[in-house]
């Protein structure tokens, strides 16, 4: 498999691909890396390959010529390799890509710079774009360097049979179990059992239970959709699901705020006093906004909806709430795959209300011909107008 990476900093490619696991590789001939310099192919008697752009804004772009021969230099005869744009506008690079593109024999790179580079080559040599996270970076030779690496791990022989890759974090959509190496107890914290056991099939039985624990806490939507046996989703069910939970005790009653990596995913309110909805209502609305402040995304979910088809669509969606989206409740009962009323109805007669970051109650105007009391609804009417909650 080939790589080719235009680039202008060959140098920087070359350094970091010729160490480690993708240097051995190279080495081997397993991989071919070649480091085109796009300035040497600059038309400008200073090797220039930048101007500023037409309609004026800030900074300089890439100029399509020097791109274009350096893609020319680097594909053989009438062969069309694959080129990826490294962008921040590129679709999220993930292991599935790199597994995706450890098929393709040659693979061009383009790494931008200064504003990046002129459309139209991307539009004529491009077939994909990659971005390596959602941050913008100098240049794209990070990216490349992050993509080369990631897709020659996939690559049959760069890894030798000590180096798997297979029970790697995500390569089957799981994250790996926690690994222990000597001694065997370091500051009073023992390696379990388990492991020192002997008993392979109770190993491995420890190591899958354990991946599919630590996505959960670390990662829970990756386990949306994910085949598991009935007797693994009955252990997640009974483990505690996030990294951390607090109590919060009111006047109407406990809440439990569950949070994964400061990110909270669920509030529940398991000793519940039922006073009725609008006080209840209120007092969570009054306790969230101040434990909210600076979080990510917050739901009140009613978790009589537990097991059903709809509490997994609608984790799956609330996980990847982002900070400052409003969420309606609208487009929770179209991630469930249901109507408002259904979802409702799935979560109990009384389904609170959607809350999301700044603690906005979005869920009054679309609640529509749902069968909610007169009184709550005028509730949540008041709250959203009054912006108490927002
Ligand atoms: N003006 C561009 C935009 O807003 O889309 C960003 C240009 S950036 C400063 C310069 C170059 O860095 C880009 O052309 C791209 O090749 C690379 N780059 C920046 N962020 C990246 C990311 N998250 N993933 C991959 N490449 C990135």
């Amino acid at each position: 498999m080939k790589f080719s990476i235009l680039t202008l900093f060959p140098d920087m490619c070359e350094a970091v691909l010729s160490s480690s696991i993708t240097g051995r590789a190279i080495e081997k001939g397993i991989i071919q890396a070649e480091y085109v310099n796009i300035r040497d192919f600059s038309c400008d008697k200073h090797r220039r390959v930048d101007d500023y752009p037409y309609g004026a804004g800030g900074g300089m772009l890439m100029q399509c010529e020097p791109i274009y021969e350096a893609y020319k230099s680097v594909c053989s005869h009438g062969e069309k390799p694959f080129v990826i744009y490294l962008s921040p506008q590129g679709e999220l690079f993930c292991q599935e890509t790199a597994k995706a593109l450890s098929q393709k024999e040659h693979i061009v790179l383009l790494c931008g710079h200064y504003e990046g580079v002129d459309e139209r080559v991307i539009e004529q040599i491009a077939d994909m774009e990659l971005s390596i996270g959602d941050y913008v970076l100098t240049g794209g030779e990070i990216g490349a360097m992050a993509v080369v690496d990631a897709v020659s791990r996939m690559v049959d022989g760069v890894l030798d049979c000590s180096e798997t890759a297979q029970t790697e974090s995500l390569y089957d959509g799981l994250l790996e179990y926690p690994q222990y190496t000597r001694p065997g107890e370091f500051l009073g914290k023992k390696v379990p059992e388990v492991l020192i056991s002997g008993h392979h099939a109770k190993i491995a039985a420890w190591r899958r239970e354990q991946s599919l624990i630590r996505t959960k806490a670390k990662r829970p939507e990756l386990l949306r959709g994910k085949e598991m046996s009935k007797k693994e989703c009955e252990m997640l069910k009974r483990v505690a699901p996030y990294s951390r939970t607090v109590t919060y005790h009111t006047e109407m009653g406990e809440f439990q705020i569950r949070e994964s990596g400061g990110k909270v995913v669920e509030i529940c309110r398991p000793k519940y006093i039922d006073t009725g909805e609008t006080p209840l209502l209120r007092s969570a609305g009054e306790y969230l906004r101040a434990f909210f402040a600076g979080k990510d995304a917050a739901v009140e979910f009613d978790w009589a909806a537990e097991g059903t088809r709809y509490e997994k669509a609608v984790w799956g969606f609330l996980s990847s709430i982002r900070r400052g989206e409003t969420v309606t409740y609208a487009a929770v009962a179209k991630a469930a795959g249901g109507s408002a009323r259904s979802v409702g109805n799935a979560c109990g007669k009384n389904p609170l209300p959607f809350i999301v970051p700044c603690h906005r109650v979005v869920a009054a105007k679309d609640l529509g011909g749902y069968a909610l009391g007169r009184e709550m609804k005028q509730k949540l009417l008041d709250l959203e107008r009054g912006g108490r909650l927002v």
